[in-house]
């Protein structure tokens, strides 16, 4: 089903109390968030009209299992978006379980467990009366792919961005990582974006050191800890917000440059600064 019009616009609150909700007026899914392993965020995805449940990735069988009982959801397929075993561990027994599907990356389906069908760029997925499409977000791992549901202005995004941050350049290239980034950072901005790890506070306290005078980033770690006291989850978030915050996304900006001092070189290499540094940070 396709919406028309104008969406509602949304505020930052109003993006927290839906996403703890796990319901956002106007859409006709319900999305569950489950912290497993440390930081690890399985998300499930249930349509109530059909029935049909994805999870996007899985990195604990138990945990996924034991929250669709509680919610007396039936798993139709998992979505994985790369190959990291923090991502696939539970593919084989949560199929076993419940006879899901399971769709995974092209670029690395071979090391995807259990795997029924291998996506690419551009390819879709119905779910739901609606369809998932397919982005190659190589970086992270190189096949990395995020899912995003335009209908909804939804995307689950892996290990590619995080909320304040963004994932190690394990196999790719600093080049490919940021044309990764660049392509989510073109989405639009109200996009609700759900990520793979929940590890904003850490991400926060590098940001600031990039960009100390950023109010909107100042404001969102203060959100983060009162979150974090509370015990719920940081995210999700959106482009818009990232936009404003997220050193990584910010490597174009002008102002993000002149912070580090590097104004006049391109926004890849100011990312590639920025990855160094925080992998070299405590
Ligand atoms: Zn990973
Ligand atoms: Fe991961």
């Amino acid at each position: 089903m396709t919406k028309q019009g104008p969406r509602p616009r949304r505020t930052n609150a109003d993006l927290v109390e839906s996403g703890h909700r796990g319901y956002f007026p106007g859409m006709p899914f319900i999305i569950d968030q489950t912290i497993c392993r440390t930081d690890n965020v399985a998300v499930l995805v249930h349509d109530p009209a059909s029935g049909e449940t994805i999870a996007i990735d899985a990195p604990d069988a138990e945990a996924i299992a034991a929250r669709l009982r509680e919610r007396g959801w039936r798993l139709t397929a998992i979505l994985n978006t790369h190959r990291h075993h923090d991502h696939v561990a539970g593919n084989a027994a949560l199929k076993a379980a419940t006879g899901c599907t399971i769709v995974g990356p092209a670029g690395e389906a071979e090391a995807i467990p259990a795997i029924d069908g291998a996506v690419g760029e551009g390819d879709t997925i119905a779910f739901g009366g609606t369809t998932i499409d397919v982005l190659e977000t190589p970086g992270h791992t190189m096949g990395h792919i995020v899912y995003r549901i335009p209908s909804e202005n939804l995307a689950f995004v892996g290990d590619v961005m995080f909320s304040l941050g963004c994932g190690r350049i394990v196999e790719g290239a600093a080049e490919a990582m940021w044309g990764s980034l660049a392509k989510l950072a073109a989405l639009p901005r109200e996009t609700i974006v759900y990520c793979g790890h929940d590890n904003t506070a850490d991400n926060g306290r590098f940001a600031v050191t990039v960009e100390p005078h950023n109010i909107d980033l100042a404001a969102r770690v203060a959100e983060v800890a009162a979150l974090r006291r509370k015990g719920l989850p940081t995210t999700p978030t959106t482009i818009g917000q990232e936009q404003a915050t997220n050193p990584f996304l910010r490597a174009g900006k002008r102002r993000l440059r002149r912070a580090i001092g590097m104004e006049d070189a391109e926004p890849a290499a100011v990312f590639a600064e920025l990855r160094r540094r925080k992998d070299a940070f405590a």
